[in-house]
C-alpha cells in the first residue's frame, strides 16, 4: 500500500491541508514528510516514521554509550 498524505486535511488542526516536502532528518538525510499548511504540524507516513525513530534511537545511543 502506497501512502500519499498530500492534500489530506491536517489531523492536528482539523482545518489546514497537508503538502509534501523534503524532511532533512538528521545531516544530509532527507526523507518525505507533510506539512500542515496551517499549524504548520509536520507528519509522516508510517513507513518513514519508523526510520526516522529509528534513526533517532541509533543517535542518542551513540551519543550515551552503553552502560
Ligand atoms: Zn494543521
Amino acid at each position: 500500500m502506497n501512502m500519499n498524505l498530500d492534500n489530506k486535511t491536517c489531523g492536528m488542526c482539523d482545518v489546514g491541508k497537508l503538502r509534501g516536502f523534503k524532511d532533512e532528518v538528521a545531516c544530509g538525510v532527507f526523507v518525505d514528510a507533510y506539512k500542515c499548511d496551517k499549524c504548520k504540524e509536520v507528519a509522516y507516513t508510517e513507513s518513514v516514521m519508523r526510520k526516522v525513530e529509528a534513526m533517532q534511537r541509533n543517535g542518542a545511543e551513540s551519543k550515551k554509550g552503553i552502560k
